[in-house]
């Protein structure tokens, strides 16, 4: 029986940057990933995404992108720059490699995969959000007979030409696909607060910067007197377009479904084909239900190791795995000071 000193299991970008960090130890691993190909989620986006972050934001540790045809990456580029960099570093990848569950056996983490059992002294978990669409509950879902959609099935607007669709969720997401669908369609948006957007003079880098500063707790240049987040919508040019053909209004949410559609805080009933449920995700940690340590779709954790698990690192999920932890630009940082734990487990020297 082959023990492997550290498994990852995901492929995504999470997954490389661990893989990035850990290629110069003496450590026998293997990354574990249940898709085909390089390129994690970004293969199940809708086929027009511009990511929200410039190139240089949209890099991963210790190689560049090439810099983008305009300022903000397609889905596409970014997808070939990740398997590039599978390639570039020579990565130990197992495609088509499911993790179903992980238990302790004797110390070691025993991994059951769709294709094999594999035993590993430390374990890195990478799977990502995309696993765990959210879709929030609202009463008399179940009567509405139109079709529903989370924002990871959605590819583009062809079969919309002139449906009426619901478009639910505030964030980039509900923005660039309501920018889309709208050409082709009748859209409503609906978003919990009113959209932030960033202006259209801000551009990406600064979101980021600002986001960073605000982590460290250090004072954020406010000479624009601009309240951003990492959470605003960045105006990329489908969305300026939207803005420009008037659609880009957001309505507080409805009260309730009805067999053809919503039904509106002021009782009014809006027939609908479709809604668009840009609503988010949760971690996927549905592989490690069986250790027990899973509270409210959390595991706790100090920074990315697990408190109850000590072999055991989460990487990629959201803050709570590490500031921008779910970024491209932030995941480098968790995943060095991860490796930097697992090297100190094996005492093999860090960074
Ligand atoms: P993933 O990309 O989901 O990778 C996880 C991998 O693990 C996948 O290959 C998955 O198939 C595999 N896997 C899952 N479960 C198992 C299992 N049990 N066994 C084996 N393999 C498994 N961030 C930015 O910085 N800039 C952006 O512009 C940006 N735009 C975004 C747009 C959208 C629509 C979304 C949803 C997110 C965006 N993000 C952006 C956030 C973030 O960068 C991405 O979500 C990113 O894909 C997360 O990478 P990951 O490696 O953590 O997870």
């Amino acid at each position: 029986m082959k023990i492997y000193d550290t498994l990852i299991i995901g492929g995504g970008q999470a997954g490389v940057s661990v893989a990035y960090f850990l290629r110069r130890r003496k450590l026998d691993y293997v990354i574990l990933d249940d898709q085909d190909q390089a390129g994690g989620s970004w293969l199940q986006t809708w086929d027009s995404l511009r990511l929200f972050s410039p190139t240089q934001f949209s890099s991963l540790s210790g190689w560049m992108m090439s810099k983008s045809q305009e300022e903000y990456p397609t889905k596409t580029e970014f997808i070939r720059y990740l398997q590039a960099y599978e390639k570039r570093y020579n990565f130990p990848v197992r495609r088509n490699t499911k993790v179903i569950s992980v238990t302790k056996e004797r110390g070691i983490f025993k991994v059951e995969t769709n294709q094999a059992i594999w035993y590993s002294k430390t374990l890195v978990s990478a799977t990502g959000t995309a696993g765990q669409p959210f879709v929030p509950n609202y009463p008399n879902q179940e009567l509405f007979q139109g079709n529903q959609l989370h924002s990871l099935d959605y590819r583009n607007a062809d079969e919309l030409i002139h449906k009426k669709v619901l478009i639910v969720g505030g964030g980039n997401s509900g923005a660039q696909i309501l920018a889309e669908v709208s050409k082709v369609a009748q859209t409503e948006w609906v978003t919990l607060d009113a959209p932030q957007f960033l202006p259209d003079d801000i551009d990406g880098r600064y979101l980021f910067n600002a986001a960073t500063q605000k982590f460290l707790d250090k004072p954020v240049n406010t000479s624009s007197g601009v309240k951003t987040s990492l959470r605003n919508i960045v105006m990329v040019n489908s969305v300026k377009d939207a803005r420009d053909r008037n659609v880009l209004h957001a309505k507080r949410p409805f009260i309730s479904f009805y067999e053809k559609g919503v039904i509106w805080r002021d009782n009014i009933q809006e027939e609908f084909d479709l809604v668009i449920w840009c609503t988010g995700f949760k971690a996927n940690l549905e592989h490690l239900q069986s250790l027990g340590i899973i509270k409210n779709n959390r595991i706790e954790t100090n920074y990315t190791r697990s408190v109850q698990e000590p072999n055991l690192w989460l990487v990629g999920y959201g803050s709570w795995t590490g500031f921008a932890s779910a970024t491209i630009y932030g995941v480098g940082k968790t995943a060095r000071q991860t490796v930097k734990e697992i090297s100190e487990v094996f005492n093999v020297g860090s960074d």
